[in-house]
């Protein structure tokens, strides 16, 4: 063992360190003297509280008082947790079975995200279509174009992004500035940004109507905005000046939605994650003011992490781009040259010879999932203790065809009466799902993810068909 040495004292020793070192009978008087002193200080301090001064009632007053500032240090972490508790309603929930295929037939099944990884199958049988390569050198720079309004949007992908709703036939863009978002999660945030009046006496109102997305009042409130904040079920909102966000088709139950108030004060952000033919017929092409959309549910790259608005207002553009640029200082351009492949792939894949591109995403998507549903629909049948909700068919525009909806997550009611919590109920079972209490809706209902690989999906399938009344 090598000898510590004493020669020098050690660097971080103070000098009251080594004095007691070097004689502690002394310090230990002190420390003791120090100590009584102290403590006939603070009895004198207590006894000019309680005694002697004011009447009974005064007393009474300040017990009060001191109960409420009690109470308001109680209630801080109180306020705090319940925007945690909000964003634990989407977050949190990640799992060590989030994105994993299931090991065995009696695995946990997680169904609680809306991980797209239905569409991997496609993107391998894509191949190189959907590939790109990026040099060290490329895409290094903060700016994309300058003489875009949004600054950071590259050329590439905005074409691109015209080009796939012209083709499809969802939305108008022509006419609407395009900004790129990390997400259309970040894009939401940005569009609440702009929509909030900086001078407004009282934060604006954010609503939806119920069953809303789960996202809605986490993202709203995590920080706790002095511009905007959650205000629950659009339908029950008695008020002039709001901010409605309508997702159609709705996550999470697929129906098809429009804007429950009307108040010419009031602004709507349209969701349109879900607007594309494999999940819904194409109707019309939406012309909102505000359009979101994601390749996350598109292309099914959520992990590209990008998204798209189509934005009518200049200066509503404008608040959007500088949220942006506050948040992130613009988004990521080796995902916004991955995305314009990718949706270029797709387009090619409708719009060139076969013989150059054969691969037609939105085919795939709708043929998948109407098989999906279908054996849903049958498990769900054959169980007697759930129900799903019905679609009706719709001509669809970018078809031609009469077409069915086939919603990218399935909303479950639990029809047995013994059975409040539906998502407990099938947690028993091993099968991970979203309570509908994170929608604003009673617990019988929860929400399924349909977009999950092959394997997992089957899985699914079989052990719901092996629960009966
Ligand atoms: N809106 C809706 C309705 C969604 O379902 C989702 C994804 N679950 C998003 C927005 C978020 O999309 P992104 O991955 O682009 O942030």
């Amino acid at each position: 063992m090598p000898k510590v040495s004493n020669k020098w004292p050690r660097p971080s020793q103070s000098s009251l360190q080594r004095r007691v070192l070097r004689h502690p009978g002394r310090i230990w008087v002190l420390l003791i003297l120090g100590s009584l002193t102290l403590n006939l200080v603070m009895i004198a301090l207590l006894a000019s509280l309680y005694e002697g001064e004011g009447t009974p009632s005064c007393k009474a007053e300040r017990s009060i008082l001191v109960a409420e500032e009690k109470k308001s240090v109680v209630a801080a972490p109180q306020q705090q947790s319940t925007a945690e508790e909000l964003v634990s309603a989407e977050e949190i929930s990640v799992s060590s079975t989030s994105g994993k295929r299931p090991a065995s037939k009696d695995a946990i099944i997680n169904l609680d995200h809306g991980d797209p990884t239905m569409f991997e199958s496609f993107w391998k049988e894509m191949g190189e279509h959907g590939d790109i390569i990026i040099p060290g050198w490329q895409a290094m720079s903060y700016f994309s174009d300058v003489t875009n309004l949004c600054w950071f949007l590259e050329p590439e992908f905005a074409h691109e992004v015209r080009r796939l709703h012209n083709l499809v036939g969802n939305a108008v863009a022509d006419g609407h500035f395009i900004i790129v978002g990390t997400g259309s999660t970040q894009l939401f945030q940005a569009a609440l940004y702009a929509l909030s009046p900086p001078d407004a006496p009282e934060p604006m109102s954010v609503v939806s109507a119920v069953p809303y997305y789960s996202s809605y009042p986490a993202v709203t409130d995590y920080l706790q905005s002095g511009l905007y904040r959650w205000a629950g079920d659009a339908s029950m909102f008695d008020g002039d000046a709001y901010i409605e966000l309508v997702c159609s088709p709705n996550n999470p139950d697929g129906s098809n939605r429009e804007a429950v108030l009307k108040s010419r004060n009031g602004k709507t952000i349209h969701d349109l994650a879900y607007y594309w033919p494999q999940y819904t017929p194409i109707t019309d092409a939406a012309d909102h003011d505000i359009m979101l959309f994601t390749v996350s549910k598109s292309t099914g790259h959520a992990g590209t992490r990008l998204g798209w608005a189509l934005v009518k207002d200049k200066n509503v553009a404008k608040r959007m781009i500088k949220f942006i640029e506050l948040n992130t200082i613009g988004v990521s351009k080796d995902s916004q040259l991955r995305a314009a492949k990718i949706l270029k792939a797709v387009s090619d894949g409708y719009e060139l010879p076969v013989s150059q591109n054969n691969h037609r995403l939105f085919d795939f998507g709708r043929q998948l999932l109407s098989i999906r549903w279908q054996m849903l629909q049958e498990a769900v049948k054959a169980s007697d203790i759930f129900s799903l909700p019905d679609f009706p068919l719709a001509l669809c525009k970018f078809t031609g065809e009469k077409t069915g909806t086939y919603p990218a997550f399935a909303w479950l009611k639990c029809e047995k009466v013994e059975v409040e919590d539906c998502e407990g109920f099938l947690r028993k079972h091993n099968i991970l799902t979203r309570s509908g209490r994170h929608f604003g809706v009673e617990p019988k209902y929860v929400r399924i993810s349909m977009l999950d690989r092959d394997e997992t999906f089957n899985l699914f399938i079989e052990r719901l068909s092996m629960l009966h009344h």
